[in-house]
């Protein structure tokens, strides 16, 4: 007898569409063939004649199909309107699985399949609208389609070292528990989760198993805790520290432009030679901040780290998103990059650093001098919408990076420098 897919959804986030055709026009949608397929079978070809509806670019690995977009940046499919004339005109079966899925990310784990919420979508990032649980029977539907399956094992803990399901589920409640914790506030919440995985890194659970590396975590957790309620003392960072951190931030702000994607060859060598430039400004981190794209702040990076944290109150959308990637464990494995637990937990305890760097870009470009929750929700999305998605963090030089970023001392410096 078919046993019934677990779905496990976050209680905490809220969404419902506000139709403001963002997802109609930035990301890059990924397409099988067989949905390609169906939508030339609708007769798509002949009734957008003069327009190319897919093209195709190596993808980590493979070849898959996109839709197109036009060149003001929308959907080829994007009505005047502002609906999709898929859905509209030929019904919701020729409407690829991504665009009805977004911003919802199945994720398949050992307990079931866990929801993750993409906050690039405005209406995610702010938490508007009504509970998951309205959407569970669709999301349910559309995961039958995808024949979506439960993964047998976790993430590895470093390198290859596996964890069992208890142990994995240890480690993200660790993280969870400073998350929730009433007697800190969150900026001392954040601060505790670069503590935990400082510490972390010098576990070697190969030496501590089963009950007692479940017991060992619960108490680091509660270490890191009290450890952060301290006055925070912030190591000077190292140069080398600064560089990586600033390559690292630099990818988190170029977004795959589809337009660029469907360009010729000549257009995206021009592109990777001026992400170059780019990438090496942003690692020196001082002067003008490179414009990554269209409409860019023109702010210098001293501008940038002179701008004063925002409001404690303002940090719940940080806070939230960091709590949706633990419980959805999509901070490692094949959710992220296929990284191990400890460069996947580094990757997301960086995360405040990036989304603060992007909020306090704004702050400086409007000329105030304190960030506020309007920037930090901007930056939150500007953060989210390379989170997890954008090729580059595959690369091995990415993990690498992330292991460097994860010495004593350093996501915490990078917390206190940039953290909204
Ligand atoms: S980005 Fe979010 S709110 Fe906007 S149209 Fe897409 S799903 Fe709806």
């Amino acid at each position: 007898m078919a046993r019934t897919l677990q779905l496990l959804l976050p209680g905490f986030q809220r969404f419902d569409c506000q139709s403001c055709t963002y997802c109609c026009r930035s990301p890059i949608v990924m397409i099988t063939r067989a949905e390609r397929d169906r939508i030339l079978r609708a007769g798509w070809a002949e009734r957008l004649p003069e327009e190319r509806l897919f093209h195709r670019r190596r993808w980590l690995g493979h070849r898959p199909f996109m839709l197109a977009h036009r060149p003001d940046g929308a959907c080829v499919f994007l009505g005047e309107d502002k609906l999709c004339r898929l859905h509209a005109e030929t019904g919701l079966e020729t409407k690829p699985l991504p665009c009805r899925l977004f911003p919802f990310v199945p994720v398949p784990a050992c307990d079931g399949i866990r929801l993750d919420v993409r906050c690039d979508c405005p209406s995610a990032a702010a938490n508007k609208g009504r509970s998951l649980s309205v959407h569970a029977q669709d999301i349910a539907h559309m995961l039958a389609e995808m024949h979506a399956r439960p993964r047998l094992a976790p993430p590895a803990w470093r390198g290859v070292l596996g964890l069992s399901s208890r142990e994995f589920a240890a480690v993200t409640e660790a993280f969870v528990r400073l998350l929730r914790r009433g007697s800190l506030d969150p900026r001392m919440r954040l601060r505790a989760g670069c503590l935990l995985i400082e510490t972390l890194c010098e576990v070697r659970p190969s030496k501590v198993r089963g009950e007692r590396f479940i017991e060992l975590m619960a108490m680091l957790s509660e270490g890191a805790a009290t450890q952060a309620a301290e006055p925070p003392a912030v190591a000077p960072l190292s140069r080398r520290s600064e560089k990586l951190f600033g390559q690292w931030l630099f990818l988190h702000a170029v977004t795959d432009d589809p337009r660029v994607m469907q360009a010729g060859r000549l257009a995206r060598i021009g592109r990777s030679w001026r992400r170059y430039g780019q990438s090496r400004a942003f690692a020196r981190g001082v002067g003008l901040v490179p414009e990554v794209s269209p409409g860019w702040p023109r702010v210098t990076f001293e501008q940038v780290k002179a701008v004063q944290p925002a409001p404690d109150e303002a940090l719940e959308p940080i806070c939230r998103f960091i709590h949706l990637k633990l419980d959805a464990h999509a901070f490692a494995g094949p959710a992220y990059y296929g990284y191990d637990v400890i460069a996947g937990l580094t990757a997301l305890w960086l995360f405040p650093a990036v989304a603060g760097f992007f909020a306090r870009l704004r702050t400086a470009e409007a000329g105030r001098d304190t960030v506020n929750a309007d920037d930090v929700l901007q930056g939150v999305r500007t953060a989210s919408a390379t989170f997890g998605t954008s090729p580059d963090f595959a690369r091995l030089s990415e993990r690498m990076r992330v292991r460097a970023l994860a010495e004593p001392g350093v996501p915490s410096a990078f917390l206190a420098r940039f953290g909204a």
